[in-house]
């Protein structure tokens, strides 16, 4: 855990200090996520990220996190059966499954580099070079297709690459907020992308190998994402990893360019053990 700063009193995305501000989860709280920064989004931004973060945890990430008894805001609309496109012999035939018996499968997209850290140059949408597929079923998958009878399951992503890009870039955001205050954020990159008046995602965010977060969780903490920040080339970074008991693949984020006479943006270094939550 870090220490959360006292009310913020600001919005993190805009800036202002007017009208009524709410409380920001910088993981979803659907996701689990406990740091909060009070005060710290105002009305018209709140509205703009949480249209995005509504969509990837309902469509994209429904069935894990019903399989994960994760929270919801709104538990009694939480589906109790998902579907899944099986062949049993006969060609795809879409079948209604109840969570506790869904694969749960979650599918992360994995990015480019973004393209700021190669180039700094600004670039439009997002390239995906790839996916992470991570099963949260509570049944043996083996037993799964014993049970149905299938010979083959096909998945399907319905959340936009982009609009899970926007979700990583808030994520870094909040949390360089919450850690560094924010001066720190004021003139961050990836917010005109998060608030969706950009379309220069990949510029900021992209997936990032070989360079992973010193973290080893515990498999019984059957949720935990994990977070740090660097200082690449006067650029603030932030590494996150989501599910990070169970998926490999670590996002960057180039948040925000150094502010000047800002003294430790340092501070918590990728050397040392990132945040988890
Ligand atoms: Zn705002």
């Amino acid at each position: 855990m870090f220490d959360l700063p006292p009310t913020l009193n600001q919005c993190i995305y805009c800036g202002t200090t007017d009208g009524p501000l709410s409380d920001e989860h910088i993981i979803p709280y659907g996701l689990n996520g406990t740091w909060k920064l009070a005060k710290a989004s105002c009305r018209d931004c709140a509205d703009r990220t949480s249209r995005v973060e509504r969509e990837i945890l309902r469509n994209g990430l429904g069935a894990p996190r019903a399989a994960l008894g994760m929270r919801s805001y709104r538990k009694k609309r939480r589906p109790t059966s998902f579907p899944l496109i099986i062949d049993r012999g006969f060609g795809d035939e879409s079948v209604s499954v109840p969570v506790e018996e869904h694969p749960a499968v979650a599918v992360l997209p994995r990015y480019a580099s973004p393209s700021w850290l190669e180039s700094h140059r600004r670039s439009t949408g997002i390239e995906v070079v790839g996916a992470s597929t991570v099963y949260f079923g509570r049944l043996p998958l083996s037993d799964f297709v014993k049970k149905f009878k299938g010979t083959r399951l096909t998945g399907t992503v319905t959340y936009e690459p982009t609009a899970f890009a926007r979700l990583v870039a808030k994520i870094a955001l909040g949390y360089c907020a919450g850690r560094f205050g924010f001066d720190a954020v004021r003139n961050a990159y990836v917010t005109p992308a998060i608030l969706g008046i950009s379309d220069d995602v990949g510029t900021w965010v992209g997936s990032t190998e070989g360079y992973r977060l010193a973290l080893s969780p515990q498999p019984a903490d059957r949720v935990t994402h994990a977070v740090g920040t660097d200082v690449l080339d006067g650029d603030i970074v932030a590494y996150v990893r989501l599910f990070a008991w169970a998926v490999p693949d670590e996002y960057i984020v180039v948040v925000a360019p150094v502010p000047n006479g800002h003294n430790d943006p340092h501070e918590q270094r990728r050397d040392q053990p990132p945040r988890s939550t």
